[in-house]
């Protein structure tokens, strides 16, 4: 039985630390809020509830609500905001006996890809701190990687959990869009947006995303699966069929990213599993697509941040609404939300919406269609691709340049589009930095995956230099 009082005890030693090393991935946490949850879980041990996540701390992307911290989205334009509610992922985390630990660091309105998009300043990497942890959960990856807390909630739109993990080394596993409540998460694309979970280990992650796993009146694209449980002995890989995508692998490929991916494509054959080639033909079509559909849908939804209902208002002239928009919004939103905002806006607009919006659309159909016909009868039960073209970046690299940024979701935005499930796993590091490995299952197949991962990372030293 554990001891919760002495779990809280060290687990405010290490966020204490961490903020004190200056890797920035909290945005709120108190020792107040800590002891608080270590009493409410005691209290549910006291009725003899099951918990399935007894005093396990997890950490949550400030875009996810909760009661008794704020919520910000690292933005200026949700200053003061708390929200009358829990989102139903926090319930269940607080049902099954987690400890909600912090809330953590993010690109604003989680958009971004290297965490330097926060109003409350970058995250350091956890152990390059000149580089970025990714994003725009980086927060949550930092956190886990730092060994703060084994497991954290991120979210996904396209690709923001396991680009980080990645760069940081950990686990991050996308559910399939529809697997796990979106009420609560602070909307961003919401054909797109997943909570999705960060684990020190597969395993750790993957017994928090069966608790946060089912379907929610409360949010109606959720589905009423088979409820996802994790196969937690070791599956044969004999005769499993994985699909090597040519197009995630250019001839420009890291050279270290390469060798990592290589190294899980051996084990999984000295596992028994056979390695077959097969293509996505649309995949260079994802980045363009998902920066066409993602702003257009984060224009509407963030149309709601006006000066009125939430956090910040700047008032103009007496009887100027318009002028109180323009000044809350314009002082409340960074630059890159604003981008966003405008991008969204111009290509949702009469005479443009064709040309780009409902384009994208189509394209979005046809990027599905490939993955749809890899995993056809006959054709593979998974994938397994590079999660990014590079290890982690520089910090300031690709700030100046948006295209830069956007096209390190080159692996991940696909997915995204389609509403997949895929995780990132370690493989392994290159100079010392990590480097991750993508699977990538059919739709509701997160059970088979998180085997596969468990299967690899008992059978590689994710430490170990790949070349
Ligand atoms: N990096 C992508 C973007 O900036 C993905 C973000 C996300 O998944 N939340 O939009």
């Amino acid at each position: 039985m554990s001891d919760l009082g002495g779990i809280a005890k060290d687990l405010v030693a290490r966020l204490r630390a961490a903020d004190a090393s200056g890797l920035n991935a909290t945005l709120h946490w108190s020792d107040a809020t800590v002891g608080a949850e270590a009493a409410r879980v005691e209290a549910l041990r006291g009725a003899g509830t099951v918990l399935p996540l007894e005093g396990m701390p997890v950490a949550l992307k400030d875009n996810i609500v909760t009661t008794d911290a704020p919520t910000t989205c690292a933005s200026r334009i949700l200053e003061g905001y708390q929200s009358p509610y829990d989102a139903t992922v926090v319930t269940r985390l607080r049902d099954a006996g987690a400890l909600i630990a912090a809330k953590t660091n993010l690109d604003e309105f989680a958009m971004g890809s290297s965490t330097e998009h926060s109003a409350f300043g970058r995250v350091r990497h956890p152990t390059h701190p000149d580089r970025v942890p990714g994003g725009s959960s980086g927060g949550s990856a930092a956190l886990v990687a730092a060994g703060v807390v084994p497991a954290a909630l991120g979210s996904e739109t396209g690709g923001s959990v396991r680009q980080p993990a990645s760069f940081c080394g950990v686990v991050g596993i996308k559910p399939t869009y529809g697997r796990v409540s979106r009420f609560g998460l602070v909307a961003f694309g919401s054909s797109l947006d997943c909570v999705s979970v960060f684990g020190r280990t597969v395993a750790d992650a993957g017994r928090v995303l069966e608790v946060i796993a089912g379907s929610d009146p409360r949010d109606a694209t959720t589905v009423d699966a088979p409820p996802l449980v994790r196969e937690t002995t070791p599956v044969s890989l004999q005769g499993l069929r994985i699909g090597l995508p040519a197009e995630y692998f250019p001839s420009d490929l890291d050279a270290g990213v390469r060798a990592g991916v290589d190294r899980v494509a051996a084990a999984l054959r000295g596992m028994g599993a056979d390695l077959v080639p097969v293509s996505l033909p649309h995949t260079p079509f994802a980045v363009p697509t998902y920066y066409v559909l993602a702003p257009a849908e984060a224009a509407s939804n963030l149309a709601r941040y006006d000066g009125v209902r939430y956090g910040v208002r700047r008032v103009g002239p007496a009887g100027d609404l318009p002028a109180l928009y323009r000044a809350t919004r314009g002082e409340g939103f960074g630059p890159e939300v604003r981008r966003r905002i405008l991008v969204g806006t111009y290509v949702l607009s009469a005479g443009y919406y064709d040309a780009y919006y409902r384009k994208a659309q189509q394209v979005r159909n046809l990027i599905a269609a490939d993955f749809s016909s890899a995993f056809a009868p006959g054709g593979v039960d998974l994938l397994l691709t590079p999660t990014t073209p590079t290890p982690a970046f520089k910090a300031g690299e690709k700030t100046d340049d948006p295209v830069a940024m956007y096209l390190a979701d080159i692996f991940v935005c696909a997915v995204s589009l389609a509403g997949l499930p895929a995780m990132s796993l370690p493989a392994g590091r290159s100079g010392g930095l990590s480097i991750g490995a993508q699977l990538i299952a059919p739709a509701f197949g997160e059970a088979r995956m998180i085997a596969v991962a468990a299967a690899i990372e008992a059978a590689i030293d994710a430490d170990a230099e790949v070349r």
